[in-house]
């Protein structure tokens, strides 16, 4: 079966490969997916014959733009600006922006890949797509990253609309922005519309989209852990990142009880080995410059620059930062200290062999498809809302997220029947890629051979 399994997915890889010459991340996430399905879409002539995981790895467009503006000394600056279209098979296309100075092709494909599985895990009918610029928003001003926004938003304004492609926001760009975009997107088009989503509730945003991947997180993780005997209350919970993700999923795990002991940024590492407070948590999400290098005695906790959250001891590991950012090593070190459950905020944390290493160890891991889809969740949520001309409260928001992520567990528990165990439980990367490409391949058959 393994060797069957080995060479089916070389010859797949093979060809994908070709296409995509040294497009390492797009690669990696096209690898985890083809490794759990290729056996499924063989085993069925229908799937075989629509080679369905063949054209979900070729995205429908991939538009590629400039982004000229002028920063505040009056230079013109360049950078390049990308929206991959994926998949429209379930809905419109759908997916965040990213603004990181490092964003290249690769990484908005692979970003988009991921979304068109988790945006069909929600259940709800939203294509996928993924976006971005080669833009660093930290050290810019206000007025300049306004500047940016518009002239990003000129450029793409053409290509979206609220049934064709409903954009929101992901690492860099925030509420903020999307209002700022929201409005060019408006005076371009000369209509009214839910174009992007995460956009201010002033301006038609939805309760509680900016928690819903933090709070989202937390629900599935209530539900792994359930599914396994054992509940949040006590648990000692590693974050990492201070951002949007980050910031909802600790408050959330603080309010079920559990132990936040570290969150994290790019200068290094806050641990509190009695768990965060509310108040240390209020502390750190407002501290800036080196001010937050030395938090107040009374908020129990330690600032260590360079250190890593992974170190620490901890029952559970919730990696909200970015790609790759748990290797071999960082997976060695949460063996070691203890960790039993991983659950990722954000897309494709954690590397193969890493994954490898934490699965052959025990740990019950839940992959970013499902458990960060939240976000997704509620944005699909915002459209209707948009679509309905109405708004929800943020306590029928909240129902219905909690709602979504518990179906979205069952949905991948369900899988452990046909395929997907792991020591007895859900084996929830392998049931997470399955129970998307089922939703997806189901589609792509109703819509005819070629549809
Ligand atoms: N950027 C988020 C994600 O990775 C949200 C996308 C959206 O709301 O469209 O899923």
């Amino acid at each position: 079966m393994k060797d069957r399994v080995d060479s089916l997915l070389s010859s797949f890889m093979e060809q994908v490969t070709a296409r995509h010459e040294g497009e390492s991340e797009y690669l990696q996430a096209v690898q985890e997916v083809a490794q759990d399905v290729l056996t499924i879409e063989k085993a069925s002539h229908a799937y075989t014959r629509a080679r369905v995981l063949e054209r979900l790895s070729e995205a429908e467009r991939v538009i590629s733009f400039s982004v000229i503006w002028e920063d505040d000394a009056g230079e013109v600056q360049i950078n390049r600006g990308w929206r991959v279209q994926q998949s429209s098979l379930l809905g419109p296309y759908k997916g965040g922006l990213r603004w990181v100075p490092d964003l290249s092709p690769s990484v908005v494909k692979f970003l988009a890949f991921e979304q068109a599985f988790k945006n069909a895990l929600t259940g709800l009918p939203l294509g996928a797509g993924k976006g971005g610029a080669d833009f660093d928003p930290s050290g810019r001003s206000a007025a300049e990253i306004a500047r940016f926004a518009t002239a990003f938003m000129t450029a793409l304004a053409r290509h979206i609309g609220p049934e064709t492609d409903v954009p929101a926001g992901d690492i860099g760009v925030g509420e903020q922005e999307l209002g700022l975009m929201t409005r060019v997107w408006m005076q371009h088009s000369g209509r009214w519309g839910g174009v992007l989503t995460g956009k201010p509730v002033a301006l038609g945003g939805s309760a509680l989209r900016a928690e819903a991947t933090g709070y989202g997180l937390i629900y599935f993780s209530a539900a792994m852990v359930q599914a396994a005997g054992d509940t949040l209350e006590g648990k000692r919970v590693a974050v990492s990142g201070r951002g949007n993700v980050s910031r909802h999923a600790a408050r959330k795990a603080i309010v079920q009880g559990a132990r936040v002991v570290t969150m994290s940024g790019r200068d290094g590492l806050w641990s509190a080995p009695d768990g965060f407070t509310h108040d240390a948590l209020d502390w750190l999400l407002v501290a800036e410059g080196d001010a937050a290098y030395s938090p107040p005695k009374a908020l129990g906790l330690r600032f260590e620059e360079g250190a890593s959250p992974w170190a620490s001891d901890c029952d559970i590991a919730l990696p909200c930062a970015t790609q790759n950012e748990i290797g071999l090593d960082d997976a060695r070190a949460l063996t070691d200290n203890g960790c039993r459950f991983l659950a990722e905020g954000a897309n494709m944390p954690v590397t193969r062999d890493a994954a490898e290493h934490l699965s052959a160890a025990g740990v019950v891991q839940a992959p970013g498809k499902a458990a960060n889809a939240g976000g997704v969740a509620v944005s699909g949520l915002e459209m209707q809302q948009n679509a309905g001309f109405t708004r929800w409260s943020a306590g029928r928001v909240d129902e219905c997220l909690r709602e979504i992520m518990c179906d979205i567990h069952d949905r991948l528990t369900s899988e452990r029947q046909s395929c997907c165990t792991q020591g007895g439980g859900t084996d929830y990367r392998r049931a997470a890629n399955v129970a998307g490409y089922r939703r997806l391949a189901e589609a792509m058959i109703a819509a005819g051979p070629t549809g």
